[in-house]
């Protein structure tokens, strides 16, 4: 079956039927049926001749065809056992890709790439099961797999805040993560009429580009991210208050208030309104004072 035959809604009617397939709630299950997002999702994601593409729960094979026609090749990791019989035959016309049938979360990316792609950065693109969007990006940032770009679909208020900066309503530890590893993009909304069956909340695509190395320099990654982690955990506290009270940071109040103070900021200060830059100095500076 050819690309776009499945993205119009009839043949995706058609293949569900002939294989009796249920949809299940758990693992998130939203199929795309509008052929101008799938474009969309396979310009923005630049995808090149020479690209070994990752593609996270490929589902009915819907936007698996347009990869299989744009990359190199295609790995597509699907947990829904009741699916791969049914991506069988709608991927038969295409010997560049293979299907894994596991949880996303426990594949070892980095194995992969390897044995894949000689180590070299994959594109992930993914019309992803909204229930875990944050473990898998944080999953495929933090364990530095090789990547170059993540293109996915996620709910709408997921793209914007990890596109957003200090003094918005949806600022917090996710877009701070997000904008340590890659530059954020959305490419655009999508309304819930464009997937079968229609979810409940707005979707954005959002491209997330690596950036080559990190633009704060920290001398210590995991205590940068606890004390991002600490300053939202309690939302209406201060920054000091927040740090003081997390459970995985045991940082001296004086060296809470000095660190505070070199940033140039106020005793009442709030995380939420500290830059990423702003939480690297503070970072550095109780790291070399906790040393
Ligand atoms: N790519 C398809 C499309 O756009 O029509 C399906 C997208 S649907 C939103 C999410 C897909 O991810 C489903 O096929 C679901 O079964 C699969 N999925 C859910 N949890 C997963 C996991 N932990 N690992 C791999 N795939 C998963």
């Amino acid at each position: 079956m050819r690309k776009a035959a499945l993205g119009n809604p009839q043949n995706t009617i058609e293949i569900l039927r002939k294989y009796q397939f249920t949809f299940q709630k758990k693992f998130g299950q939203n199929f795309l049926i509008d052929t101008h997002v799938l474009d969309k999702i396979i310009r923005s994601a630049k995808i090149t001749k020479d690209d070994l593409v990752l593609e996270i729960g490929p589902g009915i094979g819907t936007m698996t065809q347009y990869l299989a026609e744009a990359a190199r090749r295609v790995i597509a990791v699907e947990i829904d056992k009741n699916l791969i019989p049914i991506l069988s035959d709608t991927l038969r016309e295409y010997d560049n890709v293979k299907v894994i049938n596991e949880d996303i979360l426990k594949v070892d990316v980095r194995k992969l790439a390897e044995e894949e792609n000689e180590g070299k950065p994959v594109k992930v693109v993914a019309n992803l099961p909204y229930y875990i969007t944050t473990p898998i990006i944080m999953g495929l940032f933090e364990s530095h797999v090789p990547v170059d770009s993540i293109t996915v679909m996620v709910q709408k208020e997921v793209a914007q805040r990890m596109q957003t900066g200090p003094g918005n309503k949806d600022y917090g530890a996710l877009s701070l993560a997000v904008q340590y590893y890659a530059e954020p993009y959305i490419v655009a909304n999508v309304p819930p009429n464009c997937f079968m069956p229609r979810p409940k909340v707005g979707s954005a695509v959002i491209r997330l580009t690596r950036h080559d190395s990190p633009p704060v320099q920290v001398k210590d990654e995991r205590l940068l991210f606890d004390i991002i982690r600490a300053s939202f955990n309690q939302r209406r506290k201060t920054l000091a208050n927040g740090l003081r009270n997390s459970g995985s940071l045991d940082i001296p109040r004086e060296i809470i208030v000095e660190a505070i103070e070199q940033l140039g900021k106020g005793a009442e200060v709030r995380g939420e309104s500290l830059t990423l830059e702003e939480f690297a100095r503070l970072s550095n500076y109780i790291e070399e004072k906790i040393q």
